[in-house]
């Protein structure tokens, strides 16, 4: 069970809006053979001859579309980084998910230099035993498809890209839908960022190659506020990115990681919306307009020139 947008609700009684965040518990007994993963800390696991309960706690406040619950007949995988990196897929799938995640621990690294300490006490993978069309995060989890387990690049943006969730979505979570940016255009950002450091392309390069695609597709959506059709747009990805990659360019490397740093840190766990980014972005750049900046990418629909 994977709840983004509005699935939660079909699971468990809850008032489904990003801003409202909670510690949870779950307790689920299963058949034996099973594994139960949820989102936080393992707390208990019980057995009796043909039943296993599996008591998890996350106490981090979490908004209700990232609470998650996986139960499937899966084995557990342990990578490096103290037994904090996890894993889970059917028995057999060992390989293919260390060769696929084998560059997690190196991801990790460079996002915390760029990004901040990593929020949460652990991260999960969890590889179904299914094809899917795309991944999708929890809070301090993520959830793969046995299609996603290659080292092409467009897998492993997908890694990068719901790992960077963690810090922009999870703990730092959007307080309204129309903020969608504020975890897709950073996660999309992050993936440049990866490329970047891992030197695959430059982050340049990808934000070019992003913005001559945005230039050929229509200019007819706000990002800002793309409203319910269009919040998984491609081009609030792409352009929420580039967003990012003018506030860069305006900022240079030290002024726009620190703010991004202050950003993670002010708001851990807690909701943020455009606004607040704004006011953010203002204290670290007195000298930058970030207001024409913000309007320019977010508000209006003329695709900005590619920021120099
Ligand atoms: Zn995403």
């Amino acid at each position: 069970m994977s709840g983004q947008p509005v699935g939660a609700s079909t699971w468990f009684p809850c008032n489904d809006h990003p801003s409202h965040k909670s510690s949870y518990r779950f307790e689920v007994s299963t058949d034996a053979g099973y594994r139960v993963v949820a989102n936080g800390e393992l707390m208990d696991h019980r057995r009796s001859a043909s039943r296993n309960t599996w008591v998890y706690e996350a106490r981090e406040p979490m908004a209700t579309y990232l609470a998650t619950l996986q139960i499937g007949r899966y084995a557990e995988i342990s990578f490096d980084r103290g037994g904090h990196l996890l894993a889970y897929s059917v028995p057999g799938n060992d390989l293919a998910v260390r060769g696929a995640f084998a560059k997690q621990a190196d991801m990790a690294q460079i996002f915390e230099l760029k990004f901040g300490p990593y929020p949460f006490e652990h991260y999960k993978i969890v590889v179904v035993d299914d094809d899917l069309e795309i991944p999708l995060e929890a809070q301090g989890m993520s959830i793969f498809g046995r299609n996603h387990l290659s080292l092409e690049w467009e897998d492993q943006r997908l890694i990068a890209h719901e790992f960077a969730h963690q810090w922009f979505g999870n703990s730092l979570t959007p307080e309204r839908w129309k903020d969608i940016w504020l975890n897709e255009g950073f996660a999309c950002f992050s993936e440049w960022v990866y490329s970047d450091q891992a030197k695959i392309m430059s982050l340049e390069q990808r934000a070019r190659t992003a913005w001559e695609m945005l230039d050929g597709l229509p200019q007819d959506l706000q990002v800002g506020d793309p409203g319910p059709e269009d919040m998984f747009d491609d081009r609030v990805y792409k352009r929420g990115a580039l967003t990012l990659y003018a506030l860069l360019t305006a900022l240079g490397d030290k002024t726009f990681y620190a703010m991004l740093q202050d950003w993670t840190s002010t708001y851990q766990h807690a909701s943020v919306n455009t606004e607040k980014f704004a006011k953010h972005v203002k204290k670290h750049a007195t000298n930058v307009d970030v207001e024409g900046i913000l309007t320019a990418w977010l508000t209006e629909q003329r695709l900005p020139d590619f920021p120099a």
